[in-house]
């Protein structure tokens, strides 16, 4: 019998318990379907039961391998076709949670048994598609590299990626060998080491797919395809060039990660060597690649983290049900109202903007129609999802009736005060059961929920700026928050894309609390002598994407202040005092946005002085002091109960700062390290 171990392909040497897997009894199929029709294609439906998703793992391997040997000895079958059918995905990847409880070893042999599998796809000649409906990552786009087609639906649930650096390792199941045959080594290297996803056009655009159509044409579009003559590779100049590229590709990441994320390096490393030679070469590389990287603990973190933000972005609020919402009402068409605005109406949710003139509104809606055109000439949208975004937009600046809206978002400019006349104002305006959510960056939400008739109806949202960048939303409860309230913010903020924390109102709340002591020691150092550079270059190294200094100048030095005032005084003794904020806003210096801040910038918001900075080693014990102060903080919330448990707090601070990921977030950090009790 012809099996995959005796295929001329398969590498040498694979772990025993991949034979048993192989020579396995062959099992009815639990997660596929094979239908062979009348003109010879077998169409093979990937279906886990029970489940909304399919994924790669031992069982479905397994399976499909079997489904393979059938074909291989079935004389009637001339093509196949490969595709899912679930709603929203074709194949989202390996197992993931599957292999976090894997011991290394049983991982090397998943790593083994997928290659094998996916090789012998490869090495059937018979044409073959790869139909995409839904997200294809990871594995689950690796097996269709071994297909002659991959043609994808336009539906918005088809994203297409190879995202493994993010989780600390890299593609192994022939990724790394087989796309830059496929695209040439450049934007292989680039879709590898970002581990971006596109949709479907924007996978067309970079040749990862041949054809995109809607999702109901996918079968007879396959079915035509493969009547024609396979394609075949086609022959790529640049692949000569593979290891300029590959330095080139080696300088720019560790410009950004400064060396910090060894999966992305060796990446670079798999992909510029694994271009040239057999594919058996390649596969090797990808082994050994892998095997090295899951004995680190920034992988284990790294996976650690993307479960709690898949649980984060799934677990429904307990105890109230949750209201689904078509429309919203936003006030305010400033930085924060319009980027609310925006990912709202592109998320399907029909916006009512309102400020108090029209040249405001004008301001913000030139702010969406820049965002959307952006996202557009990026290939993130399509021209019609981005007029139809647009669409869902209205504005006002005189009031109207709001009854028929469940939900009001006030990002209207930081005043108590004004906020208070607003929420007194809409009181009068909605129905008895709107939501009012308010996007204040630090004032008391229960002190505003104190000026309506309703404050269980009252929860605050707080979105961070760049809205459309940055992922974390704060859910801000009082004691008399209604559950339903509470479950109906965390279910929204899911629809819409963003990963809800709930934490209590409380000042600066979670992040900006745990942010602010750190910012104002930095600046306390500065103060005592030590150069900016070397405050910000210690805390790049630490793995921050920005240093202190520099974020306290995008921030605006006048708003960083105003924060920090209230932080010190609900928490008198703790925070580092410093008054040289208040001496450069006295000055007029509030950062980027004046031109001069601690650093110098031009009108386009270039730094024109470069900062010097000292040769003195003491990047250590400034980034010790630092890290230090975030985790103490963080260790602070946790006790008080601000957050709902130390994975909340890690992800808030890893969405919401940048907090470098491969650490796993300030309370894993302070464990891992040992630096506080825990
Ligand atoms: P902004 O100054 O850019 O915009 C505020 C807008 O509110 C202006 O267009 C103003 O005309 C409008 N406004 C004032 N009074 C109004 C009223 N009575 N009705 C309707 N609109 C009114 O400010 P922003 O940066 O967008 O901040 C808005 C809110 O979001 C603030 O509470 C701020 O603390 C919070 N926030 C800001 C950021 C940030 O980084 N900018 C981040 C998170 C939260």
């Amino acid at each position: 019998m012809k099996t995959l171990l005796n295929c001329p392909s398969i590498i040498h040497d694979p772990p025993h318990v991949l034979e048993d897997i192989i020579h396995g009894h062959p099992m009815p199929p639990k997660h596929f379907r094979l239908d062979v029709d009348h003109d010879g294609i077998a169409w093979i439906t990937f279906d886990s039961p029970k489940s909304s998703a399919n994924v790669w793992n031992e069982e479905t391997l397994r399976e499909f391998n079997h489904l393979l040997e059938t074909i291989e000895h079935d004389t009637r079958v001339k093509a196949l076709v490969l595709r899912s059918a679930k709603e929203r995905i074709f194949i989202a990847g390996a197992d993931i949670k599957a292999i976090r409880s894997m011991q290394h070893v049983r991982v090397n042999d998943l790593i083994w048994l997928g290659q094998a599998v996916f090789d012998r796809l490869a090495r059937l000649r018979i044409p073959k598609v790869a139909a995409i409906n839904g997200a294809c990552m990871g594995g689950g786009f690796e097996v269709t590299l071994s297909c002659d087609w991959r043609i994808a639906s336009d539906h918005e649930s088809t994203k297409i990626g190879l995202p493994e650096t993010q989780l600390g390792i890299l593609p192994a199941w022939g990724g790394s060998t087989r796309l830059s045959r496929l695209v040439g080594v450049s934007k292989a290297l680039d879709l590898i080491t970002t581990g971006k996803l596109l949709n479907a056009s924007a996978a067309k655009h970079s040749g990862l797919v041949s054809h995109v159509v809607a999702a109901e044409r996918l079968d007879a579009l396959a079915r035509r395809l493969v009547r024609q003559k396979r394609p075949g590779l086609r022959f790529r100049f640049e692949n000569l060039f593979s290891s300029i590229i590959g330095r080139m590709a080696k300088r720019k990441v560790l410009e950004k990660t400064r060396g910090l994320y060894p999966s992305i390096l060796k990446a670079v490393e798999v992909v510029t060597h694994a271009v040239h030679g057999d594919i058996d070469k390649g596969l090797r590389l990808e082994r050994n690649a892998v095997a090295e990287l899951i004995k680190g603990r920034d992988s284990a973190r790294l996976i650690d983290l993307f479960f709690k933000r898949e649980e984060a972005n799934k677990r429904p609020a307990s105890g109230g049900t949750a209201l689904p919402i078509h429309d919203a009402t936003v006030i305010g068409a400033g930085v924060m109202g319009a980027g609310i605005a925006h990912i709202l109406a592109s998320r399907g949710i029909r916006v009512l903007m309102t400020d108090v003139t029209n040249d405001s509104l004008a301001r913000g809606l030139e702010r969406i129609h820049g965002l959307v055109s952006d996202a557009t000439r990026r290939r993130l949208v399509s021209k019609v999802q981005g007029r139809d975004t647009l669409d869902r937009i209205s504005t006002t600046h005189v009031p109207v009736p709001m009854n028929r809206h469940h939900l009001v978002i006030e990002a209207a400019t930081e005043s108590m005060e004004l906020k208070k006349k607003i929420f007194a104002d809409l009181a009068a305006r909605v129905s008895a059961d709107t939501i009012l959510a308010t996007n204040t960056s630090a004032l008391s939400v229960s002190d505003l929920a104190k000026t309506v008739p309703h404050p269980e109806r009252v929860i605050g949202v707080h979105f961070f700026n760049p809205v459309h960048r940055m992922p974390l939303v704060e859910i801000i409860t009082l004691p008399e928050t209604a559950p339903d309230v509470l479950a109906t913010a965390v279910s929204f903020v899911q629809k819409i894309g963003k990963t809800p924390v709930v934490v209590k109102d409380s000042p600066g709340f979670l992040v900006n609390r745990i942010l602010v002591p750190y910012l104002m020691e930095a600046v306390r150092l500065h103060e005592s002598g030590i150069p900016l550079k070397d405050i910000d270059d210690a805390m790049l190294e630490f793995g921050m994407p920005m240093g202190p200094m520099r974020l306290l100048d995008e921030i605006g030095l006048d708003v960083a202040a105003h924060v920090a005032k209230t932080l010190a005084a609900a928490f008198p003794d703790r925070f580092p005092r410093t008054d040289a904020l208040d001496k450069m806003v006295s000055a007029g210096h509030l950062g980027k946005k004046t031109g001069q801040g601690f650093y110098h910038y031009d009108e386009k918001g270039r730094e024109i002085v470069p900062a010097t900075h000292s040769d003195l080693p003491r990047h250590e014990s400034i980034q010790t002091n630092l890290a230090l102060l975030i985790s103490q903080e963080a260790m602070r919330c946790l006790k008080e109960g601000i957050a709902r448990s130390a994975d909340d707090i890690d992800l808030a601070m890893v969405l919401g700062t940048g907090y470098p990921p491969f650490r796993g977030g300030p309370i894993t950090f302070a464990r891992d390290t040992g630096i506080i009790d825990y």
